[in-house]
């Protein structure tokens, strides 16, 4: 017992680690707050080490250079951003584990003019009154999709839980049990919808569901019929379902509201690009459907919000739910929503300034060309690994044209010789694990970097990143 007091007593106090010179060259770049912490947590930690009877005989435990050394490492961990930008080359366009959609620069430079000066957020400028958050938006998107009038709150979920809790609370919604979808782990129609208050009535069954389906379960306490975009899967063969249309008429009939949860919201149309599948917002509205709502960062290309759309007699009663107050959009993506939005105004230059929208049109021979350069440059980087740019395919992600294999072109990495210093596994965890990290797919013993989602501006890095990696 006497040796472990001993061992305890070597372990430097904290004010002697602060009275080193190292530690004195930490404060200068680095709060006081942080450099104590490191100290004391690294100090802790060997104090339990050595009462957990780690062999302190060993003593490699208490050589001052190890413990300098974790402490700086700690120092050095404890002062890092969490939150940082990395390289996505998963080809996964709106990839929403790595942040959906970027924004451009244009739409930066707006938010960072609204960021640091006081602007006329909730103030009306003519009346010189008290103004409305959501009326910024609501003549552009007017413009863009006939809209009648509109909403936007934080993200798609949350204006899906708002339009339920503002139309059918302690009411029924009839949806299709094709439609009862889940969306990335947490998003579940039927768990929104009994958190929203509103009483979930599924009709038809996971392949077929007919009009007759819906009609039969209408009774006095049905307050809204439901479609739901099955945004990340398609049921194929035998199955059908009702069309948008047919429920509307429907609803008018028997004057019950109709809503389209549509998911992505495309604004444009991406036929003429070879995409299909994707019916655009205006179209949507003009078969009369009484709400729709979808998402500002994964077609849409802009910011995270969820956008509402509507009857004014319906947007209105949601405006006025106290709900609408707690899932506002903030005041940054209002104005990266704008700017995005004007974009489409110009169709032509939509496709080409948001990111988004440019990644997924994007023609083949310019992914190629991108391909080829990142390939010259990697080239004789490290003879243990081969170099060479390949045909594969990408993806929309978010949840978005599931069925969609895009076309691109990846450069491959793979070892040159079997059993070689290390795996594609190890150089894909590197790569992850750097400086910048680079999120890269492994397939058939290769590491790819798919070139359509990785940025002009980023291939210098990506090299980088890669000859890091690739070191012994
Ligand atoms: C993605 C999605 C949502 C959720 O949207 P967020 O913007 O991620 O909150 C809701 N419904 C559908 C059909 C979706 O595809």
């Amino acid at each position: 017992m006497a040796d472990v007091k001993e061992i305890l007593r070597e372990i430097p106090s904290v004010d002697e680690v602060l009275k080193s010179p190292l530690c004195q060259e930490w404060l200068k770049t680095h709060p006081r707050s942080l450099v104590l912490k490191a100290i004391r947590d690294i100090l802790r930690l060997k104090r339990e080490s050595i009462l957990a009877g780690a062999n302190p005989a060993a003593s490699r435990v208490l050589s001052f250079d190890t413990i300098f050394s974790e402490i700086e490492n700690t120092l050095n961990d404890l002062s890092s951003f969490k939150l940082r930008p990395l390289i996505n080359a998963t080809g996964i366009i709106i990839h929403t584990n790595l942040g959906r959609s970027i924004l451009d620069e244009v739409v930066i430079r707006n938010m960072e003019g609204i960021a640091k000066r006081y602007s006329n957020l909730e103030y009306d400028i003519e009346k010189g009154e008290r103004g409305k958050r959501h009326a910024h938006l609501e003549e552009i998107l007017r413009t863009l999709t006939d809209s009648e009038s509109s909403v936007i709150v934080n993200n798609n979920a949350a204006a899906v839980l708002l339009v339920l809790n503002s139309m059918a609370q302690e009411k029924e919604v009839i949806v299709s049990r094709g439609e009862l979808i889940e969306i990335g782990g947490s998003f579940r129609i039927p768990e929104v919808m009994e958190r929203s208050g509103a009483v979930l009535r599924e009709v038809g069954t996971t392949n077929k569901t007919h009009l007759r389906d819906y009609e039969g379960a209408i009774n006095e306490r049905t307050a809204l019929l439901l479609k739901v975009h099955t945004s990340n899967y398609r049921v194929l063969g035998f199955a059908s379902d009702v069309s948008l249309q047919d429920m509307v008429f429907l609803g008018q009939k028997r004057g019950i509201p109709v809503m389209n949860d549509l998911g992505s919201g495309c604004i444009i149309d991406l036929k003429k690009y070879g995409i299909y599948g994707e019916p655009t917002v205006k179209e949507v509205l003009k078969s009369g459907v009484d709400i729709v709502t979808f998402s500002g960062d994964k077609l849409l290309g802009g910011p995270q919000a969820g956008i509402i759309l509507g009857k004014e007699v319906y947007i209105d009663r949601i405006r006025k739910n106290p709900l609408a107050r707690a899932v506002r959009i903030d005041k940054l993506s209002l104005s990266a929503m704008e700017v995005t939005l004007r974009e489409y105004l110009d169709e032509e230059r939509a496709v080409k300034k948001i990111p988004t929208l440019r990644m997924l049109t994007q023609p083949l021979k310019d992914i190629a060309k991108r391909a080829k350069k990142i390939e010259r440059l990697l080239k004789n980087v490290n003879a243990l690994f081969k170099v060479k740019v390949m045909q594969d395919s990408s993806q929309a992600g978010g949840g978005s044209l599931p069925l969609l294999n895009l076309p691109t072109f990846v450069v491959a990495l793979s070892p040159a010789v079997q059993g070689s210093q290390f795996s594609v596994n190890d150089f894909e965890e590197r790569l992850r694990k750097g400086e910048r990290p680079v999120i890269a797919r492994i397939k058939d013993d290769a590491l790819l970097l798919d070139a359509r989602t990785i940025q002009d501006g980023e291939i210098k890095e990506l090299v980088d990143s890669v000859k890091v990696a690739l070191k012994k």
